[in-house]
């Protein structure tokens, strides 16, 4: 889960990383409001969970607040990359001299969080790893022992800052690492940090990416989610605990298992059709859950053919026979339907689908050409 510019910022404020002064405005009344109690001088930023804002004209300066007006109007009239501009943050302006880039993600390869440093700061930091790699510095953090005070001055000396910054760097590095550690986040980044013409050291941009799967201790910030952003379908899948991943081809999948769904994926391309989603319902999912997981598949234009590939373990057949039929009742629907169904009470399933005129396969190679088949227009291959 990706968190706002602004949302990243607080969470960086909270572990005293030194931010601008700002507010949030979903109006360029609000804006214009806001820029008058921060002194005029200020930056209006597009809240899109999107890069490169600055580059899209998402971003800009304002030297009093009429001025804030009208670009806070023009901004939160603005598409960025698809995604509609809801928010504007208008914060303090900044007298910029020097941009630096300070992130940490998890580096798998090492196998712990890795810090990352550079003095071409404010642009793509993956620009500058393909373009000029030897201005980033890395630091591995030890997960037990945290990022020491060593780690942080050896990335200060890296990007050469001035020695005067590097106490508060230091500071703000460890804010960053804890920020990031105890968020459970798997991006923290701060792009650009900046030294202000007064010399201070401020972060005028974050980025926080949450881990999904930790969510679960954090309401509060499981709050923050946009869901402007995703596919309405994965926030629905989202409501009923279903692992969904939308895909661009044309057969809708529903099937109990990750490793079982990937395998009904992989056999469907080995045979010249083209999954429209990775849908994993679980293990003893109930009719109502089938239901659900039917509707968000057929929610898709681009489905042509559905394949149901069950293995009833603690699933059973009939449940998620049943759990079909209703969600057909709900959607009506021309799309064709594949079902593989074994294990418990496959046979009482098979017999309830038939009934309702679904197309039944043996094995999964038979249900793949079967689907494949209805998706190209024919019942059978
Ligand atoms: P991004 O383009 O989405 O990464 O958004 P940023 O917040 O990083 O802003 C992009 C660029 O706009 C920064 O690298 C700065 O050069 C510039 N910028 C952002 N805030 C200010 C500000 O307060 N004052 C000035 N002068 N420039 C700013
Ligand atoms: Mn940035």
């Amino acid at each position: 889960m990706k968190l706002h510019e602004y949302q990243s910022k607080h969470i960086f404020a909270d572990y005293g990383i030194p931010i601008p002064d700002g507010r949030i405005a979903s109006n360029s009344a609000e804006a214009k409001q806001i820029a008058g109690e921060l002194g005029g001088h200020v930056v209006i930023k597009s809240q899109v969970l999107v890069g490169g804002r600055g580059k899209a004209g998402g971003i800009r300066l304002a030297k009093n607040p009429q001025e804030a007006e009208e670009i806070a109007t023009q901004i939160l009239g603005m598409e960025i990359k698809g995604l509609p501009v809801r928010k504007v943050l208008v914060d303090e302006a900044a007298s910029i001299e020097t941009e630096i880039y300070l992130g940490i993600t998890n580096d798998r390869a090492d196998r712990k969080p890795t810090m990352m440093a550079s003095s071409a700061g404010g642009v793509d930091i993956e620009e500058v790893a393909k373009e000029t790699p030897e201005k980033i510095v890395k630091v591995g953090i030890d997960p037990l022992l945290g990022l020491r005070d060593y780690q942080a001055r050896d990335l200060a000396a890296g990007i050469d800052l001035p020695r005067a910054h590097w106490r508060t760097f230091g500071q703000i590095a460890s804010g960053l690492w804890r920020a990031y550690l105890e968020s459970d986040a798997t991006l923290a980044e701060i792009n650009p940090l900046v030294i202000t013409s007064r010399g201070r050291l401020l972060a005028v941009d974050g980025k926080m990416v949450l881990d999904d799967n930790a969510l679960f201790r954090h309401t509060d910030l499981a709050e923050m989610r946009d869901l402007d952003v995703e596919p309405k379908a994965e926030t629905e899948a989202r409501k009923y605990s279903l692992s969904f991943i939308k895909l661009e081809g044309q057969i809708g999948c529903m099937v109990n298992g990750a490793g079982l769904a990937m395998a009904t994926m992989d056999i469907i391309k080995l045979h010249g059709g083209e999954p429209a989603n990775f849908l994993d319902i679980g293990g003893g999912a109930s009719s109502e859950k089938v239901a659900a997981a039917l509707r968000i598949i057929l929610s898709d234009p681009n489905v042509k053919a559905v394949l149901f590939n069950i293995f009833g373990g603690i699933t059973r057949g009939d449940e998620v026979a049943r759990g079909i039929i209703t969600a057909l009742d709900e959607v009506k629907t021309d799309v064709p339907m594949v079902t593989r169904l074994v294990g418990t009470n496959a046979e009482e399933g098979r017999q309830i689908l038939s009934a309702a005129n679904m197309i039944t396969a043996e094995t999964l190679v038979d249900a793949a050409k079967k689907a494949i088949a209805a998706a190209n227009g024919g019942d059978e291959e």
